[in-house]
């Protein structure tokens, strides 16, 4: 029967989902990005015309109740990429997880009938 396999098959993928979620390791919010920058010194090429900016920084982004901002080391930089990687792919996973109990709950509560 298609809807029994289908059942099936939306079981399967929602215990794929629930195990990599439990397996994510470390999450970082905020973002990770290279910044740019000039300094203090009129006389320094990064006011030439064009400028050559200092950096690239490794900077690591959050929001707290303002943005707060910490550059970092490369090696910081590198564990921190890999957390932020992991934040947004558990993200992802929330997303799907969602939509799929959200098709779940529907035909359960039997929303389309009403
Ligand atoms: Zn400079």
């Amino acid at each position: 029967m298609a809807a029994a396999r289908q059942r099936a098959r939306a079981q399967r993928r929602r215990e794929v989902l629930t195990e990599e979620i439990a397996r994510i390791g470390r999450v970082l919010p905020g973002s990770i990005t290279d910044r740019f920058t000039r300094c203090g010194n009129p006389a320094c090429r990064c006011r030439a015309q064009p400028p050559e900016l200092h950096g690239p920084y490794p900077t690591w982004t959050r929001k707290v109740d303002k943005t707060v901002t910490r550059t970092l080391t490369p090696k910081e930089s590198e564990r921190y990429r890999t957390w932020s990687d992991n934040n947004r792919r558990l993200r992802d996973l929330l997303t799907e997880l969602e939509a799929h109990f959200l098709h779940v709950i529907e035909d359960a509560e039997g929303w389309g009938e009403k």
